[in-house]
């Protein structure tokens, strides 16, 4: 009987122990994952955006490559909220990260930089390249008509540039967020490229 109880007593322990540890794995994906993407779009969080862009730079440098950077404003989108609630606009923002997402490549970084401003950091791509991209993405969101969904459009500041070492996201981020804001005081619903 004694060796039935120890017996029983260390199946109990390892199961335990399993359990345990098993448990802690699944929570330290969760972390992983809650430090990494934007929880209601589940693409990348602008921390970890800004991280990957700061190493794809380094890694142009070195290639003498270009590269571009596009910032995406939703227009009027306090109207969608006041109009069909934010649930609504919780639905919108998932379904417009859903659709840009599909339409880059696997290279690209895609990530939301708060409320409804995003950035897409294209790795060796010149400016037509990234002025095809933006204008592809920009017409995507424009004609996807959803039932029952409101329509919106987007605003793009965009800049393409050969990055020395003195280049930072910060640099990229300030010069489309000048040509996002041309975009926007122009009338909304276009592409604007930053002129140094
Ligand atoms: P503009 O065309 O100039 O960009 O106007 P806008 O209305 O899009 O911009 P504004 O900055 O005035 O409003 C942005 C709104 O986005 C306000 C805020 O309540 C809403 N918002 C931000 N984050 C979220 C979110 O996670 N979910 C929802 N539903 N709304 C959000
Ligand atoms: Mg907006
Ligand atoms: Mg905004």
């Amino acid at each position: 009987n004694t060796w039935l109880f120890l017996l029983l007593y260390l199946v109990m322990l390892a199961g335990g122990t399993g359990f345990i540890l098993l448990t802690k794995e699944k929570l330290d994906i969760e972390i992983v994952k809650a430090a990494t993407f934007d929880e209601l779009t589940e693409i990348l969080n602008r921390r970890t955006f800004i991280l990957r862009s700061k190493e794809l730079i380094s890694l142009a440098v070195k290639k003498e490559e270009q590269i571009s950077y596009l910032l995406i404003d939703i227009d009027d989108f306090k109207k969608i909220n006041d109009v069909y609630g934010h649930y609504m606009g919780d639905t919108v923002l998932k379904n417009f990260a859903s659709m840009i997402k599909a339409q880059l490549r696997d290279t690209d970084l895609f990530g939301r930089y708060g409320g409804e401003e995003f950035a897409i950091f294209l790795p060796g791509t010149d400016e037509k390249e990234m002025m095809e991209t933006a204008e592809n993405l920009r017409k995507t969101i424009e004609t996807s008509l959803i039932s029952d969904n409101p329509n919106y459009t987007i605003s793009i500041g965009a800049v393409t540039i050969m990055p020395g070492k003195e280049t930072t996201v910060d640099t990229l981020y300030k010069l489309s967020d000048k040509a996002l804001y041309e975009a926007k005081t122009e009338g909304k619903n276009r592409v604007v490229i930053s002129r140094l």
